[in-house]
């Protein structure tokens, strides 16, 4: 199979379950860096220090000096035409389901459903503490209104945290479950923007491999799987999204 928007749109529209998986890729073109790219925030920032449980729970001052600004930054996006294009692949049924590693809400914001959130999502506030949840607006109403920038439980006083997932923290099990029983069923599983490198989302494409299912990436960067997929995208997620449903409709068109 050669590798084009119209492979990806055959080997889409011949699946019977097919699924994507994205990851920060997805959303460099909205304008939020990615993690591991040579401009990823990983180049700037340590994560263990500004993102990990360990750093919330010794030092919230500093985990949400970090944190507080990126919601700003994640609140004044919009989802760019890549986002669009998964959300029609949803809408048409060609797409069955959609897991993402991105906390972004950006593929919700483009009208994609059910979208399964392995890392979280910047949605709302909750208390490690005493478990008691917040929305995301009282949660910065908290932090912008606290002397050391550290939003705090009204129930039980511990520090909030939002929801999204940190180093050092489980992953949310009922999403972890989801994504593999997606996998399970999938004939096709479609990454997109993910450098795979992060477990355990990283292993659903031996999952779907494993049954006999084909594997597409569409990465700019290389990933451990490029060596096995049946379709190899490389380039700007954008571009060769919205020419896969352009080559939906052509051969529609011709059938
Ligand atoms: P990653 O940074 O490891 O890999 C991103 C990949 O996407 C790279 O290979 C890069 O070359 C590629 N890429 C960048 N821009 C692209 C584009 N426009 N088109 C196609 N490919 C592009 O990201 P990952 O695999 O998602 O790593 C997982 C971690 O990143 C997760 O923890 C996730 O929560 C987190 N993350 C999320 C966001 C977000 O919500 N938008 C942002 C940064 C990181």
């Amino acid at each position: 199979m050669d590798d084009s928007p119209e492979a990806l749109a055959q080997l889409l529209s011949d699946a019977e379950h097919a699924i994507a998986l994205t990851g920060a890729g997805m959303s460099t073109e909205s304008g939020i860096p990615d993690f591991r790219s040579a401009e990823g925030m990983w180049q700037r920032f340590d994560p263990m220090e500004v993102a990990s449980l360990q750093t919330f729970l010794r030092k919230p001052e500093r985990f949400w000096q970090f944190h507080r600004p990126r919601i700003d930054m994640l609140s004044a996006v919009a989802p760019n035409p890549a986002h669009e294009a998964i959300a029609e692949l949803q809408r048409r049924r060609v797409l069955h389901s959609l897991v993402t590693q991105n906390i972004d809400r950006l593929h919700s914001r483009a009208g994609s459903t059910d979208v399964i959130e392995v890392h979280g999502s910047l949605s709302r506030g909750e208390c490690l503490q005493c478990q008691a949840m917040t929305t995301l607006e009282e949660l910065v109403v908290k932090a912008d209104g606290a002397a050391d920038g550290v939003p705090r439980c009204d129930a039980c006083g511990f520090q909030l945290k939002s929801g999204v997932v940190m180093f050092g923290e489980s992953l949310p099990a009922a999403e972890i479950s989801a994504a593999y029983e997606a996998a399970e069923r999938a004939d096709v599983i479609l990454v997109v923007g993910s450098s795979l490198q992060v477990a355990p989302v990283s292993e659903l494409p031996s999952i779907v491999r494993r049954r006999g299912g084909k594997l597409a990436i569409l990465t700019e960067g290389d990933t451990p799987y490029d060596s096995v997929a049946d379709v190899r995208l490389r380039g700007k997620a954008a571009v060769q999204l919205v020419e896969t449903v352009a080559a939906l409709d052509a051969s529609q068109q011709r059938n």
